[in-house]
């Protein structure tokens, strides 16, 4: 390992620095791995930047094991991780555990699940917890954490160049080709060519774009938009992330308040509407009355990486030796990118020690 003998060769190619890109970038270095991610924009200007930063499926009953097994490790991973890239990059992430107020109606899936984590679940009413709601049925999901996207992905890109990993954007994959048995070339839009041992490609909404371009069989991942308020509140008002009807509220420490979500399928359009702001709104002020009184700060959407089971594919890609798929984290990305990366990480050492690259 350790190859960089010129700027364009690395034993590892990640295409696409979102959160699952940039972390699969993090422990792959921590393993030793030369990295090198390529993006066709910036980093972190994706999903990862457009979503709500909460790390739990909402409501997690609704999920899968598989989801559930990713979402649990990387909670496991999380603290020392935040420790680890607040001190290298000097960005503070604001990861809290704020709880989830999930109101009712509760269907027939959510019972066994609270019985199983009944030490995690507190069950009331809404305005047991929060002031200023009405007394409709809740459960407060106590362990449920958060943290603000665009932080991580500035805490990632710095502590990621710290180590070494060379973050390109302006770099937009459009093929992947063997150059020899063991050593493939990414040729990209602006004329660069890379090469690797490894190609990951953690595009996002774009993995299959990615794969048609490169004619390989593509995974079922499209594109989920999402679009999101931001509200002007005031510091500790809202004391919980706060769900129900599909949609939910999440109050940062500095009185900031994200509004979500609408899950649209029309394609790669990351436009807004009025229409989104008015369902949003209207959803999230029957939730919290107070939030109909808050100045509206921004909208934008993002393209969430939809997948038919809503579990990632974290895999070798069938066709051609060397290149690996980490996407199709749908709604939970941040929640379950620790532990994706990890797996990923873990998978590609073993292919490498099976066949280790010169
Ligand atoms: C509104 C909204 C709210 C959300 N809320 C939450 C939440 O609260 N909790 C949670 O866990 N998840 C949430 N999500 C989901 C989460 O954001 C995603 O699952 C996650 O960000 C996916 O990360 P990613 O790195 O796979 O994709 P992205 O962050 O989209 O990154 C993919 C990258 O690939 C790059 N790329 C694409 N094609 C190419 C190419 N050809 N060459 C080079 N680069 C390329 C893109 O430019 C992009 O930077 C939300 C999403 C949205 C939209």
């Amino acid at each position: 390992m350790s190859r960089q003998a010129n700027a364009n060769e690395s034993d590892v190619i990640v295409v696409g620095a979102g959160a699952i890109g940039m972390l699969s970038a993090w422990y792959l270095r921590a393993q030793g791995f030369t990295v090198t991610v390529l993006d066709q924009q910036q980093p972190f200007a994706g999903s990862s930047w457009a979503g709500g930063g909460i790390l739990s499926p909402v409501p997690p009953w609704h999920y899968p094991a598989a989801v559930d097994a990713l979402v649990r490790a990387s909670l496991q991973l999380y603290p020392d991780l935040i420790d680890r890239l607040q001190a290298l990059s000097g960005v503070t992430l604001d990861y809290a555990v704020t709880g989830l107020l999930f109101t009712g109606p509760f269907d027939a899936d959510a019972v066994p699940w609270r019985q199983q984590h009944a030490d995690a679940v507190a069950c009331g009413s809404l305005q047991d917890w929060q002031p200023g709601c009405d007394g409709r049925e809740a459960w407060l999901l106590k362990n449920v954490a958060q943290l603000r996207n665009p932080r991580l992905g500035k805490a990632l890109l710095a502590s990621c160049q710290a180590v070494g990993v060379s973050v390109l954007p302006g770099h937009a994959v459009m093929d992947i080709s063997p150059a020899t048995a063991r050593r493939l070339e990414v040729h990209c839009g602006n004329g660069a060519t890379h090469a690797a041992d490894y190609v990951v490609i953690a595009a996002g909404a774009w993995t299959d774009t990615v794969l048609q371009r490169c004619g390989l069989q593509t995974c079922g991942i499209r594109p989920l938009r999402g679009q999101m308020l931001l509200l002007q509140g005031r510091p500790g008002e809202l004391r919980h992330i706060v769900s129900g009807n599909g949609k939910y509220l999440i109050p940062r420490a500095d009185g900031l308040i994200l509004c979500g979500s609408t899950v649209e399928d029309v394609g790669f359009d990351a436009g807004t509407t009025m229409a989104a702001r008015e369902e949003i709104m209207s959803d999230c002020v029957a939730l919290y009355p107070a939030a109909g009184d808050m100045p509206l700060l921004q909208q934008w959407s993002g393209l969430r990486p939809g997948v038919a089971d809503d579990i990632p594919v974290i895999a070798a890609h069938p066709q051609l030796p060397g290149v690996w798929i980490n996407s199709g984290h749908y709604r939970n990305g941040l929640g379950m990118a620790p532990a994706s990366a990890q797996r990923l990480t873990e998978l590609v050492m073993a292919a490498n020690q099976a066949a280790p690259v010169a």
